[in-house]
Protein backbone atom coordinates (compact mmCIF):
# COMPACT_ATOMS: atom_id res chain seq x y z
CA UNK A 1 0.00 0.00 0.00
CA UNK A 2 1.57 2.84 -1.00
CA UNK A 3 1.24 6.74 0.32
CA UNK A 4 -1.70 7.68 -1.48
CA UNK A 5 -3.31 4.77 -1.12
CA UNK A 6 -3.06 5.19 3.05
CA UNK A 7 -4.63 8.06 2.75
CA UNK A 8 -7.36 7.01 0.83
CA UNK A 9 -8.15 4.79 2.92
CA UNK A 10 -7.68 6.87 5.90
CA UNK A 11 -10.46 9.05 4.52
CA UNK A 12 -12.58 6.38 3.85
CA UNK A 13 -12.15 5.18 7.41
CA UNK A 14 -12.97 8.82 8.49
CA UNK A 15 -16.29 8.90 6.44
CA UNK A 16 -17.18 6.04 7.48
CA UNK A 17 -16.60 6.84 11.43
CA UNK A 18 -18.89 10.37 10.66
CA UNK A 19 -21.58 8.19 9.33
CA UNK A 20 -21.39 6.07 12.11
CA UNK A 21 -21.49 8.55 14.20
CA UNK A 22 -24.38 9.79 12.54
CA UNK A 23 -26.41 6.54 12.56
CA UNK A 24 -25.11 6.33 16.89
CA UNK A 25 -27.35 9.63 17.59
CA UNK A 26 -30.21 8.22 15.47
CA UNK A 27 -30.73 5.40 17.12
CA UNK A 28 -29.89 7.56 20.38
CA UNK A 29 -32.85 9.70 19.82
CA UNK A 30 -35.03 6.58 18.66
CA UNK A 31 -33.90 4.92 22.18
CA UNK A 32 -35.07 8.35 24.34
CA UNK A 33 -38.26 8.63 22.04
CA UNK A 34 -39.33 4.83 22.71
CA UNK A 35 -38.00 5.46 26.62
CA UNK A 36 -40.43 8.56 27.22
CA UNK A 37 -42.96 6.52 25.66
CA UNK A 38 -42.28 3.78 28.18
CA UNK A 39 -42.43 5.57 30.70
CA UNK A 40 -45.73 7.75 29.92
CA UNK A 41 -46.74 3.98 29.38
CA UNK A 42 -45.79 2.68 32.66
CA UNK A 43 -47.37 5.45 34.78
CA UNK A 44 -50.63 5.55 32.45
CA UNK A 45 -50.94 1.42 33.66
CA UNK A 46 -50.35 1.95 37.05
CA UNK A 47 -53.12 4.56 37.00
CA UNK A 48 -55.45 2.06 35.54
CA UNK A 49 -54.32 -0.68 37.49
CA UNK A 50 -55.14 1.53 41.02
CA UNK A 51 -58.32 2.82 39.28
CA UNK A 52 -59.35 -0.99 38.67
CA UNK A 53 -58.21 -1.76 42.60
CA UNK A 54 -60.82 1.35 43.69
CA UNK A 55 -63.33 0.24 41.51
CA UNK A 56 -63.27 -3.48 42.45
CA UNK A 57 -63.09 -2.64 46.17
CA UNK A 58 -65.90 0.19 46.34
CA UNK A 59 -67.74 -0.54 49.41
CA UNK A 60 -65.89 -3.58 50.56
CA UNK A 61 -64.29 -2.16 53.10
CA UNK A 62 -63.52 1.93 53.94
CA UNK A 63 -59.95 2.99 53.06
CA UNK A 64 -58.09 3.72 56.00
CA UNK A 65 -53.85 4.12 55.73
CA UNK A 66 -54.02 7.85 53.63
CA UNK A 67 -50.32 8.35 54.99
CA UNK A 68 -48.85 6.16 52.48
CA UNK A 69 -48.50 7.50 49.17
CA UNK A 70 -51.01 5.64 46.44
CA UNK A 71 -49.43 3.49 43.87
CA UNK A 72 -48.80 6.12 40.97
CA UNK A 73 -47.40 8.61 43.71
CA UNK A 74 -44.77 5.57 44.69
CA UNK A 75 -44.32 4.81 40.75
CA UNK A 76 -43.55 8.69 40.15
CA UNK A 77 -41.28 8.64 42.81
CA UNK A 78 -39.33 6.27 41.94
CA UNK A 79 -38.92 7.64 38.45
CA UNK A 80 -38.46 10.84 40.12
CA UNK A 81 -35.71 9.22 42.08
CA UNK A 82 -34.15 7.54 39.04
CA UNK A 83 -33.65 11.33 37.80
CA UNK A 84 -36.77 12.00 35.75
CA UNK A 85 -38.65 15.11 35.77
CA UNK A 86 -42.63 13.79 36.38
CA UNK A 87 -43.81 17.32 35.90
CA UNK A 88 -46.13 18.58 33.62
CA UNK A 89 -43.28 20.93 32.64
CA UNK A 90 -40.52 18.81 32.48
CA UNK A 91 -42.19 15.28 31.94
CA UNK A 92 -39.60 12.69 31.08
CA UNK A 93 -36.70 14.82 30.62
CA UNK A 94 -33.53 13.98 32.85
CA UNK A 95 -33.18 15.71 35.72
CA UNK A 96 -29.54 17.68 35.62
CA UNK A 97 -27.31 16.94 38.40
CA UNK A 98 -30.24 15.74 40.34
CA UNK A 99 -31.63 18.88 40.64
CA UNK A 100 -34.60 19.72 43.00
CA UNK A 101 -37.84 20.48 41.06
CA UNK A 102 -40.29 21.79 43.50
CA UNK A 103 -42.67 21.24 40.25
CA UNK A 104 -42.32 17.24 40.53
CA UNK A 105 -42.24 17.41 44.45
CA UNK A 106 -46.14 19.23 43.93
CA UNK A 107 -46.74 16.71 41.95
CA UNK A 108 -45.63 13.17 43.77
CA UNK A 109 -46.01 14.77 47.51
CA UNK A 110 -48.65 17.55 46.74
CA UNK A 111 -52.29 18.03 47.81
CA UNK A 112 -53.62 14.24 48.58
CA UNK A 113 -56.83 13.62 46.46
ZN1 LIG B 1 -39.94 18.65 37.27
Amino acid sequence: MDKREMYDHFDQMENDLLALQQNLHDVHDCLETLRKRNMSLEIENQNLRERLDELTKTASDGGDEKTRLSKPRLNLEKLYEEGFHVCNYLYGKRRENDEECAFCLEVIYGTKK
